[in-house]
């Protein structure tokens, strides 16, 4: 089976086309910069090619994208009719507490939601129509990151406002990168040996966006992100919890509109926001290293802010089994796994320094066999678990 799996961001499109028999990855890139100047259509698989091109909107993308997997030199496929099914994933999937086949009557539910992810539902609904129109009769699984996040209870999401807002306006905790927490939840279990539905888990993407989950038996409990993924530790551009009135203060001082502050709190703030330098973990450490007193500062704000949510969740779990690090930083960067354990030994943390410093990007316990809690790097894998939900669900039909 050959599942084509649609990523779709305001402005981008990023893609994979599996062949699930192996699974491998047949065809890899994205479209990026759509309806700005300068787009271009990057392909790393099967061969890595930049190609510029005028993409005013996300329906010619797709088509850009589906030509390259056909094309003379280098398509990957003789014909479009290959595609069996594609996923799409869905930022904010209001209700849904899974992974669905995508019929008109799941889309026009679904599309009641729209308002909920402003900057990426609304594309995402416009990918799926394109698919449709450019795929017909090719089943389409709509792939949801606030899925894993329904069984959260009810104490855990409403937010303290008044109940009309969660009542009219659908305001509350939704969470995000359920698919990842999915993957990396699983495959934990596996490389580790235990069962989830005995466990008290707490896993913590920690990329740009950064999520932290408490997973309890299983099911998830609390979570990090909120109605929107600003909420929990600061991140790479994001804020993470701040006072509201500081924002409108903040929003009446500088005279800012409410796009103009999503502006500054998504795209201005966190580490980059603090040391004036950079959002990339990679280079905001190095930066600490050489004396950089605010890159010192973004460090060990992103540190602390990790640590207050990892000690908050243990209390949440009452105890934790395990804690697993995955996405860009916290597969990649033993300073920050390192930084936000620190001091956490009362709850049975005893990190291995040494394993720690060599563990890149791969799967590694890094805590030390006296731990009573076991700290382990998982890598993520959106992708392929939104690959394997396609597969199963069309299979199902
Ligand atoms: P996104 O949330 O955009 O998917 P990623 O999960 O790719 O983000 O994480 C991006 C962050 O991870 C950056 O801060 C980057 O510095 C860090 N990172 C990614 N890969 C590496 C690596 N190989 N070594 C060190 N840091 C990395």
């Amino acid at each position: 089976m050959k599942i084509l799996i649609l990523n779709c961001g305001s402005s981008s499109i990023k893609y994979k086309l599996y062949d699930m028999a192996g699974p491998a990855v047949m065809a890899a890139g994205g479209v990026e910069k759509i309806g700005l100047g300068g787009a271009f259509h990057k392909v790393k698989i099967p061969h890595a090619r930049v190609d510029y091109a005028d993409i005013p909107d996300h329906n010619v993308g797709m088509q850009l994208v589906l030509q390259s997997l056909v094309a003379p030199d280098g398509g990957v496929l003789k014909s479009l009719d290959e595609i069996d099914a594609v996923g799409d994933r869905i930022v904010n999937g209001g209700p849904f507490s899974e992974s669905i086949l995508m019929t008109p009557e799941i889309f026009s539910e679904w599309r009641k939601y729209e308002g909920l992810a402003p900057l990426h539902n609304p594309v995402q609904a416009e990918s799926i129509e394109t698919v449709s129109r450019q795929l017909p009769g090719v089943p389409q699984v709509a792939i949801f990151d606030t899925a894993f996040h329904q069984s959260i209870p009810q104490e855990a999401y409403m937010y303290g406002l008044p109940y009309a807002c969660y009542e009219d306006l659908g305001v509350r905790r939704y969470g995000f990168h359920g698919t990842s927490f999915r993957y990396v939840l699983q495959r934990s279990a596996e490389f580790l040996g235990f069962r989830p539905e005995e466990k008290r888990v707490i896993l913590c993407h920690i990329g740009n966006g950064i999520s932290i989950s408490a997973v309890r038996n299983g099911r998830c409990v609390d979570t990090t992100m909120g109605m929107m993924p600003n909420e929990g530790p600061m991140m790479g551009t994001r804020t993470g919890d701040m006072d509201p009135s500081a924002l409108l203060y903040v929003m009446e001082k500088m005279n800012l509109t409410p796009q103009q502050a999503m502006g500054l709190t998504n795209k201005e703030s966190g580490v980059l926001g603090i040391s004036g330098l950079t959002n990339d973990m990679r280079e905001l450490v190095e930066a600490a290293a050489q004396g950089h007193e605010r890159a010192q500062l973004a460090v060990r704000m992103y540190n602390y802010r990790l640590k207050k949510y990892i000690g908050a969740f243990a209390a949440v779990l009452g105890g934790v089994d395990y804690i697993i690090f995955t996405a860009g930083v916290g597969e990649n960067q033993p300073p920050v796994r390192r930084g936000c354990l620190e001091g956490l030994e009362f709850l049975g943390v005893e990190l291995d320094a040494a394993r720690n410093e060599q563990v890149f990007g791969e799967e590694a316990v890094i805590s030390t066999p006296q731990s009573r809690v076991t700290v382990a790097v998982v890598p993520t894998d959106e992708e392929l678990m939104m690959a394997e939900d396609t597969m199963r669900i069309v299979a199902g039909r």
